[in-house]
């Protein structure tokens, strides 16, 4: 078995080749620091680098700081998350910072331990701030990383976590951490890519027991057949505002501002049909078949709900966290 494990030679051979051909101009890699390398890895849990920039770069903008973040409510921070999906990563963001104001006086913990117990923070995005922020030599396993090295040995796709965890250490180049680890997580996205792996530019190659191998040998991403889900919304509104109502009951969009799901019994006969149509939007797991109706008022009364609500102005609905479907009717009205 300890042939298996690639040695630092093969961590150095990274993080030169990161130094030449890595993505230096991602804007988490510049002015690094514990808060930007956990926001920037939060985003890309489940975000394509290239749609996660913008709204980095949004979250910079508003809360550069962790100092400046700290005093930051959930709405402001899904507010801010909105139209990036998986909010509940938004939710873990405003829980962690709760926590690091609390119990860690408003300073980013250097501990692993302590920031692998932080919500939302699994053992690789902790390893990637504590690499990456703090240099300390904690490996990283995303599915960049995993792909690299499964190809690298020509592991199986069911390989267990535990060995894959232990090549991800022996692989590090201990004495050039930061490059190393930004390169190796390059190397995945850019040259051993799914479908076709640029092996003929990849450092590995000399050592790549997938080296140059034909493309069919490389397992098909697997078809995820997707549930479907019927939702219906009505937007109240009159000239100025419009209605909002907070989402507790649905198990998607858990805690953002949604649109009522029925008509306040105060409303009725009050408010006139404009519009309404079907939109499909799709989730990771799931294909929503949302209906929205468009009711126009000519003063948008305060409803008869136990629900929370909010009255918001027509062109401040981007203060609110609220999903894309409904922040794209919003902003055409
Ligand atoms: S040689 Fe090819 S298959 Fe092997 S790690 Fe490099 S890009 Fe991936």
């Amino acid at each position: 078995m300890q042939k298996l494990f690639p040695n630092e030679r093969l961590g150095r051979k990274i993080s030169k080749w990161y130094l030449l051909h890595g993505r230096h101009d991602l804007p988490w890699r510049k002015s690094i620091s514990p808060y930007r390398v956990w926001i920037s890895e939060i985003m890309l849990q489940q975000t394509q680098v290239v749609t996660a920039i913008p709204f980095f770069k949004r979250f910079m903008r508003q809360y550069p700081t962790l100092k400046s973040i700290l005093g930051a409510s959930e709405d402001e921070v899904l507010a801010l998350w909105s139209g990036l999906g998986y909010y509940r990563r938004a939710r873990y963001i405003f829980q962690t910072k709760e926590i690091i104001k609390n119990l860690y006086k408003g300073k980013f913990p250097k501990d692993f331990d302590s920031i692998l117990s932080l919500p939302g923070i699994g053992r690789s995005t902790a390893g990637a701030i504590a690499s990456i922020a703090h240099n300390q030599p904690f490996p990283i396993l995303d599915t960049n990383v995993k792909r690299v090295l499964q190809r690298l040995h020509a592991l199986p796709d069911n390989i267990n976590d535990k060995l894959m965890w232990e090549l991800a250490t022996h692989i590090q180049d201990r004495k050039d951490l930061f490059p190393y680890t930004q390169g190796i997580m390059d190397l995945g996205a850019t040259v051993c890519l799914t479908k076709e792996p640029l092996c003929k530019r990849c450092p590995l190659k000399k050592d790549c027991k997938s080296a140059f191998q034909l493309n069919t040998q490389i397992s098909p991403r697997k078809i995820i057949q997707k549930k479907k889900m019927a939702l219906k919304f009505y937007l109240f509104f009159d000239n100025e505002q419009f209605l909002a109502q907070k989402n507790n009951e649905l198990s998607i969009w858990s805690g953002l501002w949604l649109l009522p799901p029925e008509i306040p019994i105060n409303f009725v006969n009050k408010y006139t049909v404009s519009k309404d149509f079907t939109v499909t939007h799709q989730l990771s797991h799931r294909t929503l078949e949302i209906t929205f109706v468009v009711c126009k008022m000519k003063r948008l009364l305060r409803p008869k709900t136990n629900h929370e609500y909010k009255t918001v102005k027509i062109n401040s609905y981007f203060d609110l966290g609220m999903p894309k479907p409904i922040t794209q009717l919003i902003k055409n009205l």
